[in-house]
């Protein structure tokens, strides 16, 4: 209901799947694979889950086991907690992530890493991060799988600065598989979706 999801639905056609806009408590019985939560405004689609009647249901398909794959802002929607801020919206996803902290200068940048379980996994995947969160903590690293790591922390410093994880049926990435033309991010998540995946 805001933010990048017609990027999302681009690359999803490309790939050949079928989407369906989530905009309404409704439209949570339409029968589908999994969720995408688009980039955005985090504090905006919080509000709005709530006043179109989704965030209960939503929260719960997730707690299910419906995969789901949060980018940018969808990322802030699923983390545990926020660091500096009280609020939480799902909470699904076992990490801290500390919202725009890259500053107002470095607000959007490009940069490029391996991503883990992806298909041709030798070859960098672009990166581009607009006002992104950044991952700060990881609560249970027994079962959270980073996927992708710059050597490069937020305030500038070298640094393990984990961008992408994967817990159980959830993706995380702060950074915006959509805005490129790599589609290998969204074919994981199908395979995810279809049950295709790595554990
Ligand atoms: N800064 C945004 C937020 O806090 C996220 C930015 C994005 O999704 N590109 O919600």
């Amino acid at each position: 209901m805001q933010g990048a999801f017609i990027e999302h639905e681009r690359i999803l056609g490309q790939l050949g799947a079928e989407c369906a806009e989530l905009r309404k408590g409704s439209d949570l019985q339409g029968g589908f694979d999994g969720i995408i939560l688009p980039g955005g405004e985090s504090t905006v689609q919080g509000k709005l889950l709530r006043e179109l009647h989704m965030f209960g249901g939503m929260k719960e398909m997730i707690a299910s086991g419906v995969p789901v794959m949060g980018t940018c802002a969808g990322l802030i929607l699923l983390a545990g907690r926020l660091s500096h801020d009280t609020a939480v919206y799902f909470g699904t996803l076992p990490v801290t992530v500390c919202r725009n902290a890259y500053g107002r200068q470095l607000g959007s940048f490009s940069a490029s890493a391996h991503i883990r379980g992806l298909r041709g996994e030798g070859q960098e995947f672009p990166l581009e991060f607009i006002r992104a969160p950044y991952i700060s903590e990881i609560h249970d690293r027994e079962h959270t799988v980073p996927l992708a790591v710059l050597d490069k922390m937020p305030d500038g410093s070298k640094g393990e600065n984990i961008v992408g994880v994967r817990y159980q049926n959830q993706v995380g990435l702060a950074f915006h598989p959509e805005l490129t033309d790599d589609s290998r991010c969204h074919k994981m998540f199908l395979g995810m979706c279809s049950g295709k995946s790595m554990s």
